[in-house]
């Protein structure tokens, strides 16, 4: 197994002082999937102390370290160290077939409808698109568009899928009646960047990223003890740290959910982008930012509660449509929504695709910009969506969209 170098050691050190994140990614993800750090070796604070790793680690392993773990900027105040070494057993050259069934089947027939406390559910739990099928479907190739799978174990590195647009976004999160009544007004009628609209949009993410968040954990969690009771510690860490904002997600959700049974849509603020092509990716998720479009920390990732926006990437009247959403009179949302318009018309689809495909989840890309990629831009694609950080130096430039900011004009018949 390789051994980084002095030479190497030494540059992962200049980095972390500076805390360059993106070089630091852009080197683990450059060496094969395991490698070994044979001296202990400083990536960066962690809760203002020196934070060292050594031992035989794995990219993902040490991206998740510099995304999650590490304090950005790099800010030792005490005269102290961490040291944190990774034994030799912790490589798997084989990906975990029980927890990767129990990944797969997890997300299944949990039966739980979330707007079951607004009464009337039909019983039948559906597969609800977070992004319409039919707008998927018509840049489909063969039924098929393309994702990221960060969850379940490979051997390769390539993790860009392609995945049936009958699957693509979706979560089984709404009995059939909730799912058509919540979001008819979003499915059913043109769009008309009416507030009711946005409000709808941003509340499918919340419930998309509750259902992630509080229920996939569970089912995971049932079919692991079902099928591997003696692992079920080990995959522990990977399910517990999805769960942990889940409460946040919830009150995000239920508040949103609450304003449409009480018929107030002011309580979200959402700002609208068109553009004059199509996409050339999709997908729509509820998330705390932590960086603004220009890369600026919005908010600290560490602090005990966070702002939640939404962002949504589709497609109207041919054209691509970017949605932002989040509280009336949120900084966080405010800053974030204004770096955006600070990009300008020209660097604005680039800042958009790359936000999103370098840190969110429920993100697809669509088979004529994935075509146009060279297996080169593929790979570094699929590492910058698998290390979830932002911004990325290298990131592969999409087509251009023209996207300038919309009112409900531009969208009136
Ligand atoms: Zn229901």
């Amino acid at each position: 197994m390789e051994s980084l170098t002095n030479s190497e050691m030494d540059r992962i050190e200049r980095w972390a002082v500076a805390t360059e994140f993106d070089r630091l990614l852009s080197f683990f993800e450059s060496k094969p999937p395991h490698f070994i750090i044979p001296r202990p070796v400083l990536i960066g604070s962690k809760h203002r102390e020196d934070f060292y790793v050594k031992g035989h680690v794995s990219c993902l392993a040490m991206a998740r370290i510099v995304v999650r773990e590490l304090d950005e900027p790099y800010n030792p105040v005490f005269e102290r160290s961490i040291v944190r070494t990774i034994p030799a057993s912790t490589v798997r050259k084989e990906p975990r077939q029980a927890f990767n069934d129990a990944i797969r089947h997890g997300r299944k027939g949990l039966g739980v409808c979330l707007a079951a406390t607004s009464g009337n559910c039909s019983g039948k739990i559906v597969r609800a698109h977070t992004i319409q099928r039919a707008v998927m479907a018509r840049h489909a190739d063969a039924g098929h568009v393309y994702h990221l799978d960060t969850i379940t174990e490979h051997k390769t590195l390539n993790l860009i899928h392609k995945v049936g647009v009958v699957k693509a976004t979706t979560f089984p999160g709404f009995c059939n009646f909730h799912d058509t009544a919540l979001f008819a007004p979003i499915e059913n009628l043109p769009f008309m960047a009416t507030a009711e609209q946005f409000h709808r949009f941003h509340l499918r993410a919340a419930a998309q990223a509750l259902f992630d968040r509080k229920y996939w954990a569970v089912g995971v969690r049932s079919e692991i003890i079902r099928r591997d009771p003696g692992q079920a510690k080990t995959h522990e860490g990977a399910i517990g740290a999805s769960q942990a904002d889940s409460p946040e997600a919830e009150r995000e959700f239920l508040s949103c959910l609450k304003a449409v049974r009480e018929g107030d849509f002011s309580v979200i603020d959402t700002r609208c982008w068109i553009g004059n092509t199509a996409p050339s990716i999709m997908g729509s998720e509820l998330f705390a930012p932590r960086k603004d479009f220009c890369g600026k920390l919005v908010q600290n990732p560490k602090a005990r509660s966070h702002a939640w926006v939404s962002l949504t990437i589709t497609e109207v009247n041919r054209s691509t449509l970017v949605l932002l959403s989040g509280r009336k009179n949120c900084p966080v949302f405010t800053a974030l929504a204004d770096s955006l318009e600070k990009v300008g018309m020209r660097g604005r689809s680039q800042a958009v695709a790359s936000y999103a495909l370098c840190q969110l989840c429920n993100m697809i890309i669509l088979p004529a910009w994935h075509k146009s990629l060279s297996e080169w831009h593929r790979k570094t694609l699929s590492t910058m969506m698998r290390s979830q950080y932002f911004p990325r130096a290298e990131f592969p430039s999409v087509p251009q969209w023209n996207l300038r900011k919309a009112s409900a004009n531009d969208f009136k018949t």
